[in-house]
């Protein structure tokens, strides 16, 4: 029996008030945490690396800070795992991509600057689609990821090794991306919170760019209350990322909401038609019951453009894609091909080994969509597509605080399933993408369960500057739902130690 140390089932509210209360110390909690990875990552394979040594060394600073009173913000000493495109000087940033392999950042990206100034240590790299372009980390040059309440299925991706590895109690909290549902998806497939925060709300410096116009970095968590936590630590206004806002770091913590009474929550009717999987239409639909009785209006709304923002997102993405790959050339750094006769062979090759079939796909539509005589025929297209969307989202905010919908529109599927027909996976992202098209923020929360036991997810859309609210419509949702009490996809724990 493959058992984690109880410590790992804890939230990372719990780790808090265990740390501030003297009865743990970081160095226990890391340490547990690594034991938690021994025993289970080897199933799940979540992680491309550990950082022991340095986690349990940042673990003794905190505990010594603790100590002496000078605790540097309310996660000092509470342990986090970031996906493995966030640079980290001194280590290797691979993106899940041979490109990459060997890569390691002369710099720290902003968000690990951030989780360095509170205090908290980093348990490793986590596995990913190559590039984040995926939704199941099945694109992983580095091999795939299980989802752990059933290793036949997909994490979802591309963050599937940050939802698997809070899942599976290997991390209290991990870092992903998301540029069309990469945070928010994963964290539905595996039963945890997701939170794609407004464009502009975090820094992107670091980031390892797929498409900068709809790139966001978010937290995963077991809880609501703990994602608003770790987004405190993550938010505000960078002077290298020109596209940060300052006025979006708005404190999401410590604003729980008992009632919401006051408060219209949409239901865009366009969520929730054909290819929609009962179950799931069954879970979100008793949520919109759950948020009623809180003393939310419930009622329909519509986006009629929402068909386009699929199709959008993936001229858009793929376009931007093709440009900021285009750096990857064999020359500066990355992979480069042993044998080549000129320059040319020398790009040619390199790009051609180093790149995986998916990322060489995108890299293939985005530039015919650019190029001369198509441009206008998609991207100027996919452009007017967006701004529509835009619009139709604000004016259905106009009135909601919130729109409610499904996350994906099945639970977590089969490992293989959908890897020989692309235009499958995509579908998977028709509820996600119109966040990262509108710049929106919104909340992936679980809310049910299927037949099978998989978990099923809800999102929360709201207005730009809407997060703390949103993370409050969450919060209160999952104390009353409690979707997840009681159910861990391990049920053998160690002896409680000490907490
Ligand atoms: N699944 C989407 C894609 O493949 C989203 C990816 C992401 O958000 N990084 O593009």
């Amino acid at each position: 029996m493959k058992c984690i140390p109880a410590l790992c089932r804890k939230t990372v509210t719990e780790l808090c008030a265990l740390l501030d209360g003297g009865q743990i110390t970081s160095v226990e909690i890391v340490q547990a945490y690594l034991r938690a990875i021994d025993a289970r990552d080897g199933d799940v394979h979540a992680y491309l690396e550990t950082y022991p040594d340095d986690a349990l060394r940042e673990a003794a600073e905190a505990d010594a800070r603790r100590a002496l009173g000078q605790k540097r913000s309310p996660l000092d000493g509470v342990p986090i795992a970031v996906k493995d495109n966030l640079v980290m000087r001194g280590r290797v940033c691979s993106c899940a991509s041979r490109m990459l392999a060997s890569f390691r950042s002369p710099y720290d990206a902003t968000v690990i600057e951030k989780l360095h100034a509170a205090g908290m240590p980093i348990l490793g790299r986590l596995n990913m689609d190559e590039f984040a372009m995926g939704g199941s980390t099945e694109n992983s040059a580095f091999g795939v990821t299980r989802n752990p309440w059933n290793p036949d299925r997909v994490p979802g991706g591309s963050s599937g090794g940050s939802a698997a590895a809070v899942a599976a109690g290997m991390a209290p909290a991990a870092l992903g991306s998301d540029t069309g549902g990469s945070i928010r998806q994963p964290a539905s497939f595996c039963g945890v919170v997701g939170v794609k925060p407004a464009y502009g709300a975090v820094s992107r410096y670091g980031l390892v760019a797929f498409a900068s116009s709809l790139d966001q970095i978010g937290p995963l968590c077991k809880t609501a209350a703990d994602a608003a936590l770790v987004l405190d630590v993550i938010c505000g206004g960078d002077p290298r990322d020109m596209t940060s806002d300052p006025a979006l770091a708005r404190p999401c913590a410590g604003r729980e909401m008992q009632d919401l009474s006051g408060l219209t929550v949409g239901l865009p009717a366009e969520c929730f038609g054909e290819g929609l999987d009962a179950q799931v239409r069954a879970a979100v639909e008793a949520a919109a019951g759950t948020l009623r009785g809180l003393g939310a209006q419930v009622r329909k709304v519509s986006l009629p453009s929402l068909p386009y923002a699929l199709p959008a997102y993936y001229v858009i993405s793929s376009a931007e894609a093709s440009s900021n790959l285009a750096r990857y050339d064999g020359v500066r750094y990355g992979y480069r091909a042993q044998a080549y006769a000129d320059l040319d062979e020398l790009y040619r090759k390199s790009r051609q080994e180093g790149f995986g079939m998916e990322v060489k796909r995108r890299i293939m539509l985005g530039t015919f969509a650019l190029s001369s005589g198509y441009q206008d025929q998609y991207y100027l297209k996919a452009l007017k597509a967006r701004e529509l969307l835009r619009h139709e989202a604000a004016e259905a905010l106009g009135g909601c605080a919130a729109l409610l919908s499904p996350v994906a529109p099945t639970p977590a599927y089969r490992l293989g399933e959908k890897t020989g027909d692309p235009m499958e996976m995509y579908l998977g992202d028709i509820y996600t993408v119109p966040a990262n098209i509108t710049g929106l923020p919104a909340v992936s929360v679980p809310c049910g369960r299927s037949a099978e036991g998989l978990p099923i997810g809800m999102s929360l859309m709201g207005a730009r500057d809407s997060l703390p609210l949103l993370m409050g419509i969450a919060g209160a949702y999952e104390r009353t739902a409690r979707v997840n009490e009681g159910m861990h996809p391990y049920d053998a724990v160690e002896e409680e130690a000490r907490a």
